[in-house]
C-alpha cells in the first residue's frame, strides 16, 4: 500500500485519510464520472521547511475544466485554495503527489450529469519515481486511444482510464514497461498517464494538442523550455514508424517527468539522449525553483 499523507479533504472538511470513505453506491465510481488531476510536491532542496508545487495555477485550470465536462461549477480558484491548505495540513517531508478528484457523489444508479450531487476531494501520497528514470522498453499497444468526438479528451475524466489501464496491462504482461498507444487515425497518441516526444536530427517533435492526446501540463512546459535553449520544436502528427528509427523517444508527465525510452517493440534507440537529457536536467532545475526565469511556474508554500 502506498504511504498516504494523513489528512485529506473531503466533504467540505479536513479529515484523518483513512476517515474519507464513500459509499458503494457512489454514482461517479459506477459510470467513470470523475474526473482528476495529480500534481508532484517538491521538498525544496534548499530549504526542508518549503514545498514546492509545479504549475499550480495549470492544473487547477485543467481539474475546473474537467469539471466543467461534469456540469460541475467548480472554481480553479477554489481548487487552489484547498491544495494550499492540504499541503500546509500535511507537512510532507518527502517528494509526494497531491490527487484531487470531482465526481458525482450521490448514491444511485443512471448514468446522468444533471440533478445529481456532485463533490471534490484532495488526498496526497508520497511518490518517488514512478518509472525507471534510466529508461523504458514500450510496445505499441493493440488498444487506441479514445476519440475526442466520444468524450472531452481535455478533461482527465476517470471513466477514460480503462483505456489506459487494459494497454498498461497488456504491455507488462508482454514484457514492456508502458504502451505507446495510436489515436483513431492510426498515428502516435501518447502512453497511459504520460504525453511523448521524438527528437530526429535535433528536431523535438510532438503529437499536437487536438491529435486526441491529453493537454499535459508537462508536455507544455517542455515544448516552452525547448523553445528557450533554442531546440527546435515540431508539433505535428508523428507516424508509428517514425518511433522505430528515432534518435531519441521520451515519454513525460506529472508523475512521470522525463523517462527516456531505451526501446519501442523490439527497436533499441541509440544509447545518445542528448537532448533527452538537457531537457530533463532543466526541467528538474525549475522544479526545485534553482532557475530565477521560471519562477512563476512554482508555488512555495511553508510547512
Ligand atoms: N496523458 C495522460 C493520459 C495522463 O494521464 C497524463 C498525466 N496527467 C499525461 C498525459 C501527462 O499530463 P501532465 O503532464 O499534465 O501530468
Amino acid at each position: 500500500m502506498p504511504d498516504f499523507l494523513p489528512i485529506a479533504y473531503f466533504e467540505g472538511q479536513f479529515v484523518p485519510f483513512a476517515d474519507a470513505k464513500i459509499s458503494i453506491a457512489t454514482h461517479g465510481l459506477h459510470y467513470g464520472t470523475g474526473a482528476f488531476g495529480g500534481l508532484r510536491g517538491t521538498i525544496n532542496p534548499q530549504n526542508p521547511h518549503q514545498v514546492l508545487l509545479f504549475r499550480l495555477d495549470r492544473h487547477c485550470r485543467r481539474l475546473s475544466n474537467s469539471a466543467k465536462y461534469l456540469h460541475y461549477n467548480l472554481s480553479a480558484d477554489k481548487i487552489k485554495t484547498v491544495i494550499k491548505d492540504f499541503v500546509s495540513k500535511n507537512k510532507p517531508s518527502k517528494p509526494f503527489y497531491i490527487r484531487p478528484f470531482v465526481y458525482t457523489s450521490d448514491l444511485g444508479i443512471a448514468p446522468r450529469l444533471h440533478n445529481i450531487e456532485k463533490n471534490f476531494f484532495v488526498y496526497g501520497l508520497e511518490m518517488g519515481d514512478y518509472l525507471s528514470p534510466d529508461g523504458i522498453s514500450c510496445r505499441i499497444s493493440s488498444w487506441y486511444r479514445q476519440e475526442d468526438r466520444s468524450l472531452p479528451l481535455r478533461g482527465k475524466i476517470s471513466g477514460a482510464y480503462i483505456t489506459s489501464a487494459l494497454a498498461k496491462t497488456e504491455a507488462v504482461d508482454s514484457g514492456f514497461d508502458e504502451a505507446i498507444l495510436m489515436n483513431s487515425q492510426g498515428k502516435v497518441c501518447e502512453a497511459t498517464g504520460m504525453n511523448i516526444f521524438i527528437v530526429r536530427n535535433n528536431k523535438l517533435i510532438t503529437p499536437n494538442v487536438d491529435q486526441d492526446i491529453l493537454e499535459g501540463i508537462t508536455r507544455d512546459s517542455i515544448v516552452t523550455i525547448a523553445k528557450d535553449l533554442e531546440i527546435e520544436v515540431e508539433e505535428r502528427e508523428i507516424d508509428k514508424t517514425e518511433l522505430f528509427i528515432a534518435d531519441e523517444v521520451f515519454l513525460c508527465g506529472t508523475a512521470a517527468k522525463i523517462t527516456p525510452v531505451k526501446r519501442v517493440e523490439n527497436y533499441h534507440l541509440p544509447a545518445d539522449k542528448k537532448i533527452t537529457m538537457k531537457l530533463k536536467e532543466k526541467l528538474t532545475e525549475i522544479t526545485e525553483n534553482r532557475d530565477p526565469i521560471y519562477k512563476d511556474w512554482i508555488t512555495v508554500i511553508d510547512v
